[in-house]
Formats: structure tokens, sequence, C-alpha cells
């Protein structure tokens, strides 16, 4: 084809604001505020799209303040969180998830390191109440004293942690980091009443009514027990009172050949520490391997350390004539809640061993407020975490049988709104969350594939799901310039938009989606 034969070429030198071609539009693009995945699963609704970002910029002090507006144990649970946001990362299904956990551990020992503080509260006049010192009351305590409330916490042991302390083991939660955490949020001035156990009704009745509200985080410390076993013999020991000896460097003298039962973390943990302090250990649990509620890198971790997994069986008795002999049997688990499982027939075997460490979960201890609360073993408390007494709300072990350290953080930081919100009147909104950033919304061209690392260059593959990251794209690639600057973002030019849809598709964070134009 030869030039002449081209149609004459058309264009303008002026203004293209006369074609106003919002006129065609059927749908319009419109800035979303939708959470993350990996927010939408994370018990502490921790914003970490918002505070990767600003580590990925090398704003670390930003960064550790987006952190903790959440969760002020970011050391801590970047040890020991069961990380369910990375399971959600839309990272997960491109190439690997995101290590967050890895990237907050990092961030609050950066902070622990440079002796970074909260900033301090005025002191107001109502008072709040917390009984039990665990992570769930210190979450609780912590956002209310920001809030201005005055804060004291009553605490059964000499030491606050709860579980923290007397369960998880310092060989994966170093004392010194949970120390120093612990130490910052005190820093804001809180009430401390320690070695003091709330154990009567009447106490209890007298603490609420010497505070405007109160919080009740005494996490679930009575130890289920076996009936196949005899808890008065040498031989047998809780997990709970077990660890607590070894957690403190002094862990009792039992036999060569310890037998733990359970499947979760406290048996995990319990198998791991007797490792350590020279025993041969077996872990008898009645979930299969894959089933256990252990986090799986626990159970890999033990069996790597030289523990000996039985699972999928369970302990029928118990012979103890001069040398134990403990009579098991195969079963089919089915599920746990409720706990259903099948013994196979004539799969029985015998399991030799000097002592029994039981660590099969723990119920709350209500008696201080036997008839005060209503309970189904655990607290009964309403979507505010209310209990049935007006001003008292619970969380933690002791109103869910979801037992993590995060969740039972998420619920003190819950509560304290809800308790914030009480005080003042006012009713807290409850907005129908949007769903979820699917991957399918993010733009993975602009996201090469790329290794997990566990530093804090893993902060460079977030995609950012959902957060407006300023990229300009949108801006860019907008055929009709109907995007426009504006003060923390874009907005949309209705007169020039026609609803191609192209910023959506070139969008690399799904921060902008498609609705039907309705006029
Ligand atoms: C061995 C073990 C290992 C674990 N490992 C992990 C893990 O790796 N990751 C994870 O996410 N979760 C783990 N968990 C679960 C986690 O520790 C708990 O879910 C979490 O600590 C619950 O926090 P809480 O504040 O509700 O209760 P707790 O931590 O139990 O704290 C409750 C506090 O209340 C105090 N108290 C109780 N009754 C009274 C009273 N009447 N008056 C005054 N004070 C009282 C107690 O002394 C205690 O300090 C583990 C649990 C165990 C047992
Ligand atoms: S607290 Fe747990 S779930 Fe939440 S961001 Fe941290 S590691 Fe993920
Ligand atoms: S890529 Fe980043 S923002 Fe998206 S789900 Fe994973 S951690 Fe969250």
């Amino acid at each position: 084809m030869n030039g002449a034969a081209l149609p004459p070429a058309i264009w303008t030198t002026g203004t293209t604001e006369a074609i106003k071609t919002g006129t065609w539009r059927a749908a319009l693009p419109v800035y979303r505020s939708a959470p993350s995945p990996c927010r939408a699963a994370c018990p502490v609704d921790g914003r970490i799209a918002e505070w990767i970002g600003q580590a990925k910029a090398g704003d670390l002090f930003g960064a550790w303040t987006t952190l903790t507006d959440h969760n002020p144990f970011p050391a801590v649970t970047g040890r020991v969180c069961h990380r369910p946001c990375e399971s959600a990362c839309n990272r997960g299904a491109y190439d690997e998830p995101l290590a967050v956990r890895a990237l907050e551990r990092e961030i609050g020992d950066l902070a622990l390191a440079k002796r970074w503080r909260f900033p301090q509260a005025r002191l107001g006049k109502e008072r709040v109440a917390i009984v039990g010192g665990g992570p769930s009351g210190l979450s609780a305590a912590y956002q209310l004293r920001r809030r201005g409330y005055a804060v004291t916490i009553i605490e059964a042991s000499p030491a606050l942690g709860g579980l923290l302390r007397d369960g998880i083991p310092p060989y994966r939660l170093p004392r010194a980091v949970l120390e120093g955490e612990i130490r910052r949020v005190l820093g804001l001035g809180i009430d401390l009443h320690l070695g003091t156990r709330v154990a009567s009704t009447e106490q209890f009745l007298e603490l609420r009514a010497q505070y405007d509200a109160v919080y009740l985080a005494i996490g679930a410390r009575k130890q289920k027990r076996l009936a196949q076993l005899d808890y008065a013999a040498p031989w047998v020991m809780d997990g709970a009172a077990y660890l607590e000896a070894a957690n403190t460097g002094a862990p009792p003298a039992l036999g060569k050949r310890v037998v733990a039962i359970g499947g979760g973390s406290a048996a995990m943990d319990v198998a791991r520490s007797a490792r350590r302090a020279g025993h041969e250990v077996s872990v008898l649990a009645l979930e299969s391997e894959l089933q256990m509620p252990a986090q799986r890198e626990e159970v890999l971790a033990a069996k790597e350390e030289g523990v000996r997994l039985v699972d999928g069986a369970c302990l029928k008795s118990v012979a103890a004539n001069g040398k134990l002999s403990l009579h098991c049997v195969r079963v089919d688990f089915k599920g746990a809640n409720p706990l259903r499982f099948q013994q196979i027939a004539h799969s029985d075997f015998y399991l030799d061993a000097d002592a029994v460490i039981a660590a099969i979960g723990q119920d709350p201890d209500l008696s201080g407020f036997a008839g005060l609360l209503e309970d189904d073993a655990l607290i009964r408390t309403d979507e505010r975490g209310a209990t049935s007494l007006d001003g008292v709300f619970a969380g933690g072990d002791a109103a869910t049988s979801a037992r993590f350290v995060t969740q039972a953080i998420g619920m003190g930081r819950d509560a304290a709104l809800e308790i914030d919100a009480w005080l003042t009147g006012r009713i807290v909104e409850r907005v129908q969350r949007a769903p979820a950033v699917p991957l399918s919304a993010t733009n993975t061209f602009y996201h090469p594939k790329a290794r997990r690392s566990e530093t804090l260059a893993e902060a460079a593959r977030c995609f950012s799901c959902g957060l407006c990251t300023l990229c300009d794209n949108c801006l860019q690639f907008c055929p009709d310039m109907a995007v426009r600057r504006a003060t923390g973002g874009y907005t949309i030019a209705l007169e020039y938009c026609k609803g191609c849809g192209l910023c959506v598709q070139e969008c690399p964070t799904g921060a902008i989606v498609m609705r039907e134009e309705t006029k």
C-alpha cells in the first residue's frame, strides 16, 4: 500500500476537553477500601499491607508505629504466631506466600534494639480493672491506657505474661524479648497488683464496684485430665506443671523414657523441653500427624530433634508393675469439636515408659465467678465481648476455644474498643467488611516472581493488595486523561471517564474496581 491510498490523518493541536466521553459509560472505576487477604485473616486485624509498604519505603519506625497500633507485641508474635496471614496471602498462589511473620519479628526486634517507646497518653478519671496479665489482658491494658483510661492489672502470678511465660519455652520465645515488650507497655503507666488472685465471688463483686468496667482475661489454666491416668502416681505429671518448671531452667527429675500425651502446641513444647532435658521422648497423639493441632513447624522440629511420634493412637490403660507399660490402640480420628474417633480392632500395642506427661488441653477455672457469669465451660460473651454482667467484658482463652496468642491479643483489643464505646456512650458501628482483594484483582505483570526471604528485603515482594501506592499507573494509562491526582490518591473526572476499565487492568495492587453505573 502506498501513501496516496491512506485516508487523511486526523489530529488536533487543541484541547480534547470538549469531547465528553463520560456519556458513553456503563461502568465506573472506584478506588475501593477493601482489606488484603492477610489482614482479613489476621486475628489482630493488622494493617499488614500498610506497614509492609512503610518498611519497603525504608520508614521502619513508621512501620513499627502502624504495626503496634493493633499489636503491641510484634517481637513476640513475630516468633510464635500461627501466621494465618501467610496461609491467606495472595502471593501464595503466585510463587510463595510473603514471610509476614519474619518481617514482623525483624521490625519488633529492631524496635527493642533501638528502644523505641510508645507516646505517653493523658490520664483520665475512668478506671478499668483487668483480671489476668497474659497477652489478652496486656493487649486490652495497652489499648485502654492509650485512650486515657486509668488501668489496673490484677494477676495471680508474681510476673506478667501468662502462658507466654509459663507455657511457651524460652528456646521459642526468649525471655528478654518478652520482658522488653511487656516493659514498654507498662511504661505507659499501668497499675499492677501481682500475686493477687481473684478467688471468690465477693472479691470479684467488690472489684466490679471499685472500677467503671472490668475485662476478664484469666486464660484457660485448668488442665484437662485423662481418666486412664492416676494423677496421684509419682510417674504422672501435668504438662503445665512440667513446662512451668522446665521454663525456669529446673525441669523435674523423671526417668529416662518419657511419653508426652497430646497433639497440640503444649504437647510439642513438653516433648521438646523433655528432649532438651536429656530424655528419650515419645509423643502419643490421637490425631494423625497432619491432623495434629500443633503448628506444623513445631511437629517437624520435634521430629528433627529426635522425638518419636506415635500418631493416630490412644492410651487404653497403664500397668505399673515395677516398670510402666502403656497399653495403646490405633484409632481413626474423625474430629475434635466434638471429639470423635474410633478404635481400630486388633491394633493394640504397648509402650514402655518411666514417666507420662499429659498435655491434652485446658479449661478456664471459673470457680471465683461461680453463679455470677453465664458460662458453658468458657465465659459466655456476646459479639461485643460483653458478659452477662453489666460492665464486665471477657476474652482470650477464657472465652474462646481458638487458643492462639494473636487471638488473645486481638480479643483484648476488641474488648478495649468496646469498653471505650460503652463508657463514652458511643455505639461501635459494625461495618460489614468488604470481601478481601483476590489475586485476580492485582496485575502480576508488575510483580516479578521472586524467592521468599526471611529478612527485611522480603517487604519488596508484597503486592500491597488493595492499597493504593500512588504508582500513577491509572493516571498514565487512562486514554481519556480522566484520572486526576488528589490529596493522598486520585479522583476520576466523571465527564471524561468512558468506563473502559484500563486503569483497573493496570493497577498492580487491585486498589480500583469497576462498578456498574447507576443513574
Ligand atoms: C505450652 C503452650 C504453648 C503454646 N504455644 C503457642 C504458640 O506457639 N502460638 C500461639 O499462638 N499460641 C500458643 N499457645 C496458646 C497461647 O499461649 C494462649 O492462647 C494465650 O496465651 C492465651 O492468652 P490469655 O491472655 O487469654 O491467657 P493466659 O496466657 O493463660 O493468661 C491468663 C493470665 O490470667 C491469670 N489469672 C488466671 N486466673 C486469675 C484470677 N482468678 N485472678 C488473677 N489472675 C488470674 C493467669 O495467671 C495468667 O497470667 C500455647 C499454649 C501452651 C499451653
Ligand atoms: S499477628 Fe500473626 S496473623 Fe497477624 S500479621 Fe502477624 S504473623 Fe500475621
Ligand atoms: S502480597 Fe502483601 S498485601 Fe497481599 S496478601 Fe500477601 S502480605 Fe498481604
